[in-house]
């Protein structure tokens, strides 16, 4: 089959997959530090998912009130409901303030105090002094703070002498003897094939949000990364726990910042009651995302949903100036007078809890090395790979993330990506010759899909996955459910197995493209699926009606899940870090879960 496909040789010190928030910080510090550096990206880079963003990037640079990293950390910690990795943790909150002057230095043009220093908002979570006071921790740029970053990111990488693949779809990992070499990438615009050879390969390819039905993330966040990592036989970790975000527009899942909650908006019922304040009596409507998403559920299952069938929740706005309004949430404004067809000066904005962030991923260390269980040992290394940003679990967010978490969680890991890779790699290093059949697996692949003849299209799979995830996988979640959700998940599976495309095309195959972004899809459907129906406790976003408590002593672990050509599911464990990386703040050890 190989045969049928001319390829085009490239070699590269480094090369970079993604062009989001992580891969452009990644990309250029690597060409900062002389290394020869590829960026392959299937969207043009400032169309990344990051570009989205929209409350903040956190930072306890204390701007606007007293602040520590070491609160942040503290944080973070328990957001993550004590699944994050303390080291890793410590790292990204103790880098975060120099992360966020570099952006500024680089020209993110942040939102400004009076004083015309970066202003900063409240946000879900983020407390002073251990969760005794309200942090304005939250740097933003209006309520676009995704899109100042990610164009800065882009505008940077430019100043280096970084090579950028666009509109070229990554197929596969190049793996030899346990060590990734290389990847095979299809250009989308003349329907050429590449194959990159390198010392490092670091995917940074973001989420995989579109297994859900209802989701804030593009059509592009198909967890292209986690699917290759999946297919080449390793393991991904975390997977169970998605978070919900409360406030996606009800009908079109378009995102509402939790900003706007952070400059005062607050959610009520079909009754008027403000009734955060009976679930989360001192953070109320800044309760961290998975507390307000399963309050909001059990109000709506309760039958105080708002709306014709009582299955959403009114976000109340219009009582703040329309001059903060203006000035800080411009985008959302604009969101809800599209999407919902409301003007926030006057009415409320209808939501409900939608898929937003996925908090398990490829696992790394704190230096973006990809890690597995291997001989006994949890964190062996594997050669050649590293992952950063969405696609990866470094572990920072544990069981849930906090809200502005990401942003700083992409610049400061794909800083230190870079740092670690110009530690390993020498600037044209000689790299040997890949074996002959380097090609086979991706190619392959490819080629079986582009020429499936089976009876379900890409739209009915791929419909069909989704619903079983919003279905079985949701806010709230029982044995029963899941156990079904196994069964209808591996139905899918099956139904994959008879795929059937039609355009058999090379240029702008938008068929086959998404024929291959829902292959690395309903992987990871799957093991998020067995994930959560294995973990029999509540942690962080993932909430089980049946074991309602979290169980520190059988579960305070991290899931590592394979996931095999017939569909089989393998199941192990990583034990968290629960260490820090310095004694200047011990490890937090823990605490009940009271909010
Ligand atoms: C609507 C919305 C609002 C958000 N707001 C905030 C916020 O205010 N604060 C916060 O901290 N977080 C926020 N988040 C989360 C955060 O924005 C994301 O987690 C983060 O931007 C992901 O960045 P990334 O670099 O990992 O991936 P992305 O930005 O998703 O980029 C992925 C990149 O990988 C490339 N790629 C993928 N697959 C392939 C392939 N097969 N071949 C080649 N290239 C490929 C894509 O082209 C793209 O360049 C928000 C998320 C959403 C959806």
């Amino acid at each position: 089959m190989t045969q049928a496909y001319s390829i085009i040789d490239h070699t590269y010190d480094v090369v970079v997959v993604g062009a989001g928030g992580a891969g452009l910080r990644a990309t250029f510090g690597m060409a900062e530090r002389g290394l020869k550096t590829a960026c392959i990206t299937k969207v043009f880079p400032t169309r990344s998912h990051t570009v989205a963003a929209q409350g903040g990037i956190s930072a306890a640079l204390g701007n606007m009130g007293e602040d520590d990293w070491r609160f942040h950390m503290y944080d973070t910690v328990k957001g993550s409901d004590w699944l994050g990795d303390q080291d890793a943790i410590e790292y990204m909150c103790r880098e975060a303030p120099a992360a966020v002057i570099e952006l500024e230095h680089y020209g993110v043009p942040f939102s400004r105090t009076p004083e015309g220093k970066i202003y900063q908002r409240a946000f879900g979570g983020m407390t002073t002094h251990y969760g005794k006071g309200q942090a304005q921790r939250t740097c933003a740029a209006a309520d676009r703070t995704g899109h100042a970053i990610l164009h800065t990111l882009y505008q940077q990488s430019l100043r280096f002498d970084a090579q950028f693949f666009i509109e070229y779809f990554v197929l596969d990992l190049i793996m030899e003897n346990g060590e990734c070499r290389g990847v095979i990438a299809w250009c989308l615009e003349d329907g050429s094939i590449h194959r990159f050879r390198a010392k490092i390969v670091v995917l940074a390819t973001g989420g995989y949000g579109r297994a859900f039905f209802s989701a804030t993330s593009a059509h592009t966040c198909t967890g292209d990364g986690g699917g290759m990592v999946l297919r080449a036989g390793m393991a991904l970790q975390d997977m169970e726990f998605v978070q919900f975000h409360p406030t996606g527009i009800y009908g079109s899942g378009c995102l509402i910042t939790e900003g706007s909650r952070g400059e005062g908006g607050i959610l009520r019922n079909s009754e008027g009651e403000r009734f955060m304040e009976r679930y989360a009596p001192s953070a109320k409507d800044l309760a961290s995302r998975d507390v307000v998403s399963r309050a909001m559920t059990i109000e709506i299952r309760e039958g105080r949903g708002v709306g014709p069938n009582k299955d959403h929740i009114y976000l109340h706005l219009e009582h703040l100036d329309p001059k903060i309004l203006h000035e800080r949430l411009p985008g959302i404004s604009e969101s809800a007078k599209i999407f919902a067809g409301v003007d926030v000066t006057k009415q409320p904005i209808p939501v409900i809890p939608t898929v937003h962030y996925n908090m398990g991923g490829i696992p790394t260390n704190y230096f973006g090395e990809v890690v597995t269980l291997k001989d006994g040992n949890p964190d062996a290394v594997i050669p050649g790979l590293m992952a950063i940003g969405e696609a990866a679990c470094v572990s920072v967010h544990g069981a849930n993330r906090l809200g502005s978490n990401s942003l700083i969680d992409l610049v400061v890991f794909g800083r230190a990506a870079a740092i670690r890779a110009a530690e390993i790699v020498k600037p044209g290093e000689a790299q040997k010759d890949l074996a002959k059949d380097s090609a086979d697996f991706a190619l392959n692949r490819f080629d079986d899909l582009r020429h499936a003849k089976g009876s379900s299209s890409t739209a009915q799979v791929r419909g069909k996955m989704q619903r079983v995830m919003q279905n079985n996988c949701a806010v709230f979640r029982t044995g029963e459910v899941l156990e079904e959700g196994k069964q209808l998940i591996g139905e899918v599976w099956n139904m994959w197995g008879d795929i059937g495309t039609t355009d058999r095309s090379m240029i702008y195959n938008t068929d086959l493209q998404e024929t291959l972004e829902l292959d690395n899809l309903l992987r990871q459907a799957m093991v998020t699926m067995h994930g959560a129906a294995n973990r029999q406790e509540s942690r962080g976003a993932h909430a089980r009606e049946d074991f309602p408590d979290r169980n520190d002593e059988t579960w305070m672990k991290h899931t590592l899940a394979w996931a095999d050509e017939k569909g089989n599911v393998t199941i192990d464990y990583r034990p968290v870090h629960t260490y820090t990386l310095t004694d200047e703040i011990e490890y937090i050890t823990p605490r009940p879960r009271v909010y």
